[in-house]
């Protein structure tokens, strides 16, 4: 999609800081880190978001999206102590973009409730 920020972002129109990819996915830096790590794991394909899960395209991509996530953890050294995947979906979710991605939060202790 030419308006999706993400979308742009996959295809070169827009830089990142590029942690990984896959066959289906991409990691790259958030902008506004909220934990020491943050990466944002998105599937190459456009997914508005996490309900897109209960959908055959999604059926397929989420799986691979997940795996890449956790790799780049364990890539970027949270796996020994531990890190927080998190997905947003709609307002009340806090989703701002409407490309589904996965954050990769780590780097310290996490809070809950998550607020
Ligand atoms: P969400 O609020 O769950 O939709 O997450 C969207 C995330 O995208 C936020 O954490 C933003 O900081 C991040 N973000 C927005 N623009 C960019 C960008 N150009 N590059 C990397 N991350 C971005």
């Amino acid at each position: 999609m030419t308006d999706c920020l993400f979308c742009r972002i996959l295809a070169g129109e827009i830089p990142a800081r590029e942690v990984a990819r896959s066959e289906l996915a991409m990691a790259f830096h958030d902008v506004n880190p909220q934990a020491p790590t943050h990466v944002l794991v998105v599937p190459k394909t456009h997914l508005s978001g996490p309900a897109a899960a209960d959908s055959e395209s999604g059926e397929q991509i989420f799986g691979p999206v997940l795996r890449l996530a956790v790799q780049v953890a364990s890539q970027l050294g949270l796996a020994e102590r531990g890190y927080r995947l998190v997905l947003n979906q709609g307002p009340d979710g806090g989703q701002s973009v409407d490309h589904l991605h996965v954050h990769v939060l780590g780097g310290r202790r996490m809070k809950w409730p998550p607020g």
